[in-house]
């Protein structure tokens, strides 16, 4: 009777409590997908080539290493490497031991890998050879690293003087062992990556085991990127942005085949490697895929085993999908998401009832950066949280949630989540009838170019910093090939002369070379807001089209 009653008050489902972690997505394509290849381009022309199974020896003996070497559970491990095999054993090592795997953006400022890798108190620090100078360069001011391993293919010393320096192959380098999966909550921290595109220092994004496995999962399914057992996958995008927007967990629970390009991103090179290997998908910003369609243009190439690329971190021009579509029979799938969303939030893919629509409106609906996929919810609202209607034209501040979506940032205390749980992205956007979402603007001081992201407030301080400048405003310039580029608006000191060689000059050796404004405007006035903040979006109106003059 009383067992009745406790049934009927609480029923719960009698379902396995098998908690969702990384290492069995790797287990399972060591089981189920064993013999399926995974190529990685390892520098120009060589690869190394091997399978899911090698590949799991490889990583078990590499937790092996990271338990010899201290490691405990919740330790970051932070890695500054590009697309490779060792990269992609690493994801799954740290992981699946318990540790976080802290992916750091190479391209960023040595002072912004020096604050990242000092916030996120990383212990043990893995680098591809090619960033051994910048290592020995900044070692002096990580101040949490107790190991550095330099990821190349001989195990002998490189000949770089660093304290505690060890070589993979060496650390791996022990007999076949067969371990036992650890276990923990599928709640715990997995990885870890440092978002630039916010105001002030850069922000950590904590993802869980449970988050990443469930993105990967929707990721996956057909009407998002469609990948199965089938599916040749290269991600282009580089592994230490948001997860490799989470292909390379994807392609391994697909069973699919898996090519990490390595380092080489021009048109060539990514052109040659997408032939050789038969890849059906990948994805990247439009930057890279730009230099793909140059390339193919100047030696008349084609690339038939593609179906689709995935184009997304800026907007992808109608040109270039068209493009890609009517010159190369390749469909692009349009995606929007950021960081904090681990990164997917939107695809853009047509349905069934738009195969009526004319060309040019299949193309504009292309061109929309897409629809939820399943476990994203996303709204539009005004200035006052007013939801907006969802009509195709109304816009707002674009707002998600979900559980692969951010709540608060590493080490911060205030969530960045509203009391509903909207996390407000910075985007502003319309919705239509259909769910396809569309981009208009940005509320965010922050200007990306070729998927990086600038910020323009360190460049406002900077030229404020200048004897002769009394304000300055940066604000982002359309550009064909970098989507964004920075230009500078400055009022200077009426008594005395200044060129705009002088000011650009000022940037340099103050942040990285791609920072640089490409352009000064010299202005006599600047719109600010009620509350005497900079008014960006009538300045992106007034220079909407402005030609760079340099
Ligand atoms: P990140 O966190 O670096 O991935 O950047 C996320 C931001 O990139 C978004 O909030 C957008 O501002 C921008 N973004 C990403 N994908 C797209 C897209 N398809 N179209 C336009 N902007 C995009």
């Amino acid at each position: 009777m009383i067992r009745e009653i406790f049934l009927r008050s609480n029923m719960l489902g009698l379902m396995q409590n098998k908690q969702l972690l990384v290492s069995s997505i790797i287990d399972f394509a060591d089981k189920n997908y064993g013999d399926v290849e995974i190529i990685s381009k390892v520098n120009k022309t060589e690869k190394f080539i091997y399978n899911y199974s090698e590949a799991t020896n490889r990583i078990k003996k590499l937790i092996q290493a990271l338990n010899k070497l201290g490691l405990k559970k919740g330790d970051r491990v932070a890695t500054l490497a590009w697309n490779d095999h060792r990269h992609f054993e690493l994801y799954y090592a740290i992981s699946s031991m318990g540790g976080v795997l802290h992916t750091i953006n190479p391209r960023l400022f040595e002072e912004q890998i020096i604050y990242i890798a000092n916030h996120a108190e990383d212990k043990i620090l893995f680098f591809d050879e090619s960033f051994s100078s910048l290592i020995c360069n900044i070692s002096k001011k990580l101040l949490t690293i107790d190991h550095y391993v330099i990821m190349q293919s001989h195990k002998s010393n490189p000949g770089i003087k660093l304290e505690n320096l060890l070589s993979y192959e060496n650390i791996i380098d022990q007999k076949n062992i067969d371990i036992e999966w650890p276990q923990f909550k599928e709640d715990d921290a997995c990885s870890l990556c440092y978002t630039s595109g916010t105001t002030g220092n850069p922000k950590g994004v904590l993802y869980s085991h449970k988050s990443t496995l469930l993105h990967a999962w929707a990721t996956a399914t057909p009407d998002t990127l469609g990948i199965s057992s089938s599916s040749v996958v290269m991600p282009v995008v580089p592994m230490f942005h948001a997860n490799a927007w989470g292909l390379v967990y994807a392609a391994p629970m697909s069973g699919s085949k898996l090519v990490l390009p390595g380092s080489e991103m021009d048109g060539k090179s990514i052109y040659e490697i997408i032939n050789d290997e038969g890849i059906t998908i990948s994805a990247g910003v439009p930057t890279v895929w730009l230099m793909l369609l140059n390339y193919m243009d100047e030696i008349k190439g084609s690339i038939d085993t593609v179906k689709n690329l995935v184009i997304g971190g800026s907007a992808a021009p109608k040109s270039m999908i068209k493009d890609f579509f009517e010159k190369y029979n390749v469909t692009v799938l349009h995606a929007w998401g950021m960081t904090e969303m681990s990164p997917l939030g939107t695809v853009s893919r047509l349905l069934p009832k738009h195969s009526k629509l004319s060309y040019e409106e299949k193309l504009n609906l292309s061109a929309k950066q897409g629809r939820a996929i399943f476990g994203v919810e996303m709204i539009i609202t005004d200035d006052d949280g007013k939801l907006m209607p969802r009509d195709g034209s109304s816009f707002g501040n674009l707002k998600v949630r979900g559980p692969w979506i951010t709540e608060r940032y590493f080490k911060e205390d205030e969530p960045i989540v509203d009391k509903e749980g909207w996390f407000n992205t910075g985007d502003v956007a319309t919705i239509d009838s259909d769910g396809f979402m569309q981009i208009t603007d940005r509320s965010k001081d922050v200007i990306k170019s070729g998927g990086e992201w600038i910020s323009s407030i360190d460049l406002e301080n900077i030229a404020i910093g200048h004897e002769k400048i009394l304000e300055a405003c940066v604000i982002g310039i359309k550009d064909f090939k970098w989507d964004e580029r920075p230009l500078l608006l400055v009022i200077k000191d009426k008594k005395s002369e200044l060129t705009k060689k002088e000011v650009l000059d000022f940037f340099v050796g103050k942040v990285a070379k791609w920072w640089i404004p490409d352009d000064v405007v010299f202005v006599n006035e600047l719109p600010h807001t009620a509350t005497g903040k900079l008014l960006k979006s009538k300045l992106r109106d007034e220079f909407k089209g402005y030609k760079i003059n340099n």
